[in-house]
């Protein structure tokens, strides 16, 4: 079976070179009961630890049933172990966190064994060293007798032909010592059993042969009875672990040791929860931004969404039914200028006691619910709001509101749209805008002067001169005047010179564009233009006039877009997707950007990739440091399975796989509470309102990495010595 020819060990020291083997020539076979004795220091151990592949030797050859090892190398070595050594250390070498089961199982799944058949051969094995009346006890509360019995029954469960024990009965006392042996003894009877003792008297009456080393040497080799002639033990080849068996370890080792699994689960739950919360914040941020820079749409409100037709067609009933049945949407509203209307008020200074205009951006009252306000109730009527919560106004305050105009700032300007409104809600909805958001009744939004205003502060007028040049001008700044005829425009001489434009030059085609809208009105109505008499004002604002059944019809109001309002920034993701699908051309103002802007979103998004990947490096050393201890402790653990001839790589995975089981734990446990955190009176902000799948795929494939890289670098620690050094640095039972 084994044949050592010429063996030499030598270790190194820091007093110098030790010889441990000096040519060692021996044969065992199969059916044998090996006896090693020798005072200590002999060399036997190292014997030992050499025939069961743990420890290299220098020179000579080992021959495992004829066959050559020169070439193994540290797999080979490892195949070999699990094949062919069930070891018996003198410290035991058991896993105290699990039962007497478990550990016999578990050198059952190392070994590959048929899962089917596990439950009813670790059973028999421990019924074989006569353990069954402590089948569930924990190892760590065995006596060392038991223990003892725990690590022969594993041996027995790896169906090797040869057990190695290095003084198995080093720690008992007489009577534990004499079963232990008549175990050793019962089951040898098909196998090769080599074991080293002090006591020889202990097993005289057993022994097949008596080996007594000296030195480094074997000094007697002493038959005593004839072995039994076994010819072939039937060589179990055990398959690598499948993955199923290495993460059934993971959660069984998770479980048996519950305070270092909680503890790790604490830190992995901090993990989460911090980097969800950034990565939530910025998810959110980028969803919220509202740095339009849009040249005509004035509200880019998160809850906004503009649609048109992908044709560019007039929206009929139909669709606008369909368009409000759909899920996430609030309202639609089919005369959306209304919603890029600046209004702003006059209020004073607190501190420095000046006057300034506050300008308003103004929603529907539909995306409030009574819940959302901070005081009062929503508006009932067309004249009453619900401001943004401020300490300069007060419930039932009147507030006088100058529609339409986001450039004029003569607010005592008699001509300026000044509407009267009473507040009757306050909202806490600060986005920390310059603007605050104030929200009318539905009624404003269809009140025909407002449309009338808001049409006129985004359509564009504009003029094909006879020279070739275009004239273009906002319909706002056309004032009405009722003394001119229906086909003329009144054009200040001022302006006339400016466009190089001689006095009656006769009809102008005019076009109107309305610049909320991805659409141009042609309007091909000739004017007749007359100059402004010099008594009229001589004000830019007055310098071009028209009589208000001209200004009228240019109001031409067809849905050509229309504003989807949803809930929230999530919301509009989903309908703009479903919107999207179908006959729809969308924007989302919220996130609109031009070339300009989108270059810095792009550097935004960077840095905060680099800023997510620095936390998740912070975490990792922190959670490196925090660690520390449960993984020395676990450290143990693996080098038994080791020596149980699990190999490096599974153990390695197992590591893996149960960090990366409690950081998917940790992971669902934050995101369930945030989640439910939602539905309870507690007023927490919902991070994870913003996330996409791919964001929640983002975030638990990222924190998964980092505790994988976790794993591999504890790994490169719990693996970096060998099994033997491992277990002699104290690994105990
Ligand atoms: P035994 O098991 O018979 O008591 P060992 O095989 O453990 O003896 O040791 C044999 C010799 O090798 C001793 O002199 C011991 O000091 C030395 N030795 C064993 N292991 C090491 C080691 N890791 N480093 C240095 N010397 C060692
Ligand atoms: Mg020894």
């Amino acid at each position: 079976m084994l044949t050592l020819k010429n063996i030499e060990k030598y270790y190194s020291s820091k007093q110098g070179v030790v010889q441990a083997l000096k040519r060692i020539n021996v044969t065992f076979t199969l059916g044998e009961f090996i006896v090693i004795t020798g005072e200590s220091g002999s060399g036997k151990s190292t014997l030992l630890n050499v025939m069961s592949g743990l420890d290299t030797y220098e020179q000579g050859e080992m021959l495992i049933e004829g066959k050559e090892t020169a070439h193994y190398d540290s797999e080979a070595w490892e195949r070999y172990r699990k094949n062919y050594i069930g070891f018996v250390f003198q410290q035991y070498n058991i896993i105290d966190a699990f039962s007497v089961y478990k550990n016999i199982a578990l050198a059952l799944t190392i070994q590959g064994y048929d899962p089917t058949k596990k439950h009813e051969r670790t059973l028999e094995l421990i019924a074989q060293v006569g353990l069954t009346s402590h089948i569930h006890h924990k190892a760590a509360q065995l006596s060392g007798g038991q223990k003892q019995r725990v690590s022969i029954a594993r041996a027995l469960a790896k169906d090797s032909p040869i057990i190695i024990a290095d003084e198995p009965t080093g720690n008992l006392d007489t009577k534990n010592s004499e079963s232990i042996v008549n175990l050793l003894h019962e089951i040898s009877h098909n196998k090769l059993v080599i074991m080293v003792t002090h006591d020889g008297d202990l097993v005289r009456e057993h022994a097949t042969r008596i080996i007594r080393m000296f030195d480094g040497e074997i000094v007697e080799d002493v038959a005593k009875k004839t072995p039994t002639p076994l010819t072939e033990y039937p060589i179990y080849d055990a398959k690598p672990m499948s993955l199923r068996s290495q993460i059934g370890i993971a959660i069984k080792s998770g479980f048996a040791t519950p305070k270092k699994t909680i503890f790790t689960l604490l830190i992995s739950v901090f993990i989460v929860f911090a980097f969800t919360l950034t990565y939530g914040a910025y998810v959110e941020q980028s969803h919220t931004q509202q740095n339009l820079y849009h040249p005509y749409i004035m509200n880019p409100n998160p809850q906004r969404l503009i649609v048109s037709n992908r044709d560019l067609s007039v929206f009929t009933d139909a669709q606008l039914e369909s368009i409000v049945a759909m899920r996430d949407v609030v309202s639609v509203m089919p005369v959306d200028p209304v919603l890029d209307l600046t209004l702003h008020y006059q209020t004073i200074h607190d501190r420095f006691n000046y006057e300034y205009y506050q300008s308003v951006r103004p929603l529907p009252a539909k995306l409030l619910t009574t819940r959302s306000l901070t005081e009062g109730r929503l508006p009932q009527t067309a004249n009453e709001i619900v401001i943004e919560a401020n300490d300069k106004h007060q419930l039932h305050d009147t507030i006088e509101l100058a529609i339409g105009d986001d450039f004029y700032y003569d607010f005592n300007d008699p001509t300026l749209n000044k509407q009267s409104f009473t507040i009757v809600g306050m909202h806490q909805n600060n986005q920390g805008q310059w603007f605050e958001t104030t929200y009318f009744h539905e009624d404003f939004f269809t009140n025909p002067e407002t449309i009338f205003l808001a049409l006129k502060a985004h359509h564009y007028i504009h003029f094909d001169l006879p020279n070739n040049q275009t004239f273009t001008l906002p319909l706002r700044d056309i004032s009405i005047n009722d003394t001119l005829n229906n086909d003329e425009i009144a054009i200040s001489r001022y302006l006339l010179d400016n466009y190089d434009l001689p006095n009656g030059i006769g009809l102008l085609p005019v076009t109107v564009t309305s610049n909320t809208a991805f659409y141009d009105l042609p309007l091909n109505q000739p004017l007749s233009v007359v100059e402004l008499t010099p008594t009229e004002p001589d004000s830019w604002r007055s310098s071009i006039q028209v009589n208000s059944e001209v200004m009228a019809s240019w109001m031409v109001l067809q849905t050509y877009q229309v504003s989807v309002m949803v809930q929230d920034g999530f919301a509009a993701y989903r309908v703009q997707n479903q919107l999207d699908k179908t006959l729809y051309y969308s924007m989302y103002p919220a996130d609109y950007q031009d070339d300009f802007t989108a270059i810095f979103s792009v550097i935004q998004q960077m840095f905060q990739a680099i800023s997510s990947l620095f936390l998740l490096v912070i975490m990792y050393f922190a959670s490196y440091l925090a660690l520390k201890n449960v993984m020395r402790n676990k450290q143990k653990d693996y080098v038994i399975m080791r020596s149980m001839g699990a190999s490096k790589k599974a153990l390695n995975q197992i590591n893996i796989i149960e960090l990366n089981l409690i950081m998917l734990a940790a992971y669902v446990l934050v995101i369930t509470v945030f989640i439910v955190a939602q539905y309870t009176p507690l007023n927490i902000p919902n991070y994870l309102r913003y996330f996409r799948w791919i964001d929640y795929f983002v975030v638990l494939a990222a924190l998964l990495g980092m505790s994988g890289f976790l794993g591999i670098r504890f790994n490169r620690k719990i693996f970096s010595t060998s099994v033997i050094t491992a277990l002699r640095n104290g690994v105990t039972s």
